[in-house]
């Protein structure tokens, strides 16, 4: 077991990609996870075959873009398990295209989901972890936080949010014991690139993702800023595939 057993875990977008596989290692390394996604027989699988390992798990069917699932996966997680030390803010979606091909809806869902998600994940967090006097925000942005390519600006432009809140709240939480980090991933095997419905992104995705990381590579950097010490915050994490 490690530093973060007992701990109590939220993770959004849980049913699969890194979502799944940080659970997996999380419950494996004695944490109590609580798992949210839209996919509620998914997370049911996945609760049923840690617990079949000996994990603790709890599940609830939650829509990041609905701040009041957001917060009841939160309270959930204190009736359950009696506090919260880290909320994981996962889930999010790629729909890649040319803006010029004007696919408003998926923009929208992209903000929706990608930034929108987060801040519900902050706004839910907040509260609980400051009367604590302890916590710990871990957001998954991308690489694409920091680069823009062809087909993803709308999807760079939420991680680039992303980026910029988690800096600001990291800013604005100081002195308050709760830390605050951002993990970036390189390409990485999980369900992502299903979400592209324009033909010409999802040609060049399938190239570009042709080198991936495995999820568990992500979930083990997540498990490392969150076994640190108390005193200790890892700001920023950029994990890429060798090529
Ligand atoms: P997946 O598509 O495998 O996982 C995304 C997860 O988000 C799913 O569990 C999905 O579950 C969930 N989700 C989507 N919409 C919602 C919603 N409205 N409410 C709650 N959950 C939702 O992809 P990844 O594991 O790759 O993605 C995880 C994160 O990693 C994302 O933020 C992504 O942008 C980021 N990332 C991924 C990279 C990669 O190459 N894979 C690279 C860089 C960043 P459900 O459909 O059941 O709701």
């Amino acid at each position: 077991m490690s530093g973060i057993n007992g701990k109590v875990v939220v993770i959004t977008g849980a049913s699969s990609g890194i979502g799944e596989a940080t659970a997996r290692l999380l419950a494996s390394q004695g944490a109590n996870v609580v798992i949210g996604a839209r996919r509620l027989e998914k997370l049911e699988k996945l609760a049923a075959e840690i617990r079949a390992e000996g994990g603790t798990i709890a599940t609830q069917q939650l829509d990041v873009t609905k701040l009041e699932q957001m917060e009841q996966i939160i309270k959930l997680a204190e009736e359950q398990f009696g506090r919260v030390d880290a909320i994981i803010n996962n889930a999010g979606l790629m729909p890649l295209s040319p803006l010029e091909a004007l696919k408003i809806e998926e923009w929208n869902r992209m903000i929706d989901v990608n930034i929108r998600g987060v801040l519900h994940g902050i706004a839910s967090g907040i509260p609980v972890m400051k009367q604590q006097g302890f916590g710990h925000f871990i957001n998954i942005a991308s690489i694409g936080a920091y680069e823009v390519s062809p087909t993803a600006a709308v999807y760079c432009a939420t991680k680039y949010a992303v980026r910029a809140i988690t800096e600001g709240l990291r800013i604005e939480l100081a002195g308050q014991g709760i830390r605050v980090t951002l993990v970036s991933p390189g390409v990485t095997e999980s369900e992502l690139a299903e979400t592209i419905s324009d033909h010409e992104a999802r040609e060049f995705m399938k190239e570009y993702r042709r080198i991936a990381l495995p999820a568990t590579a992500i979930a083990r950097s997540i498990l490392y800023a969150l076994e640190q010490p108390s005193d200790v915050d890892v700001n920023e994490m950029v994990v890429r595939p060798v090529v």
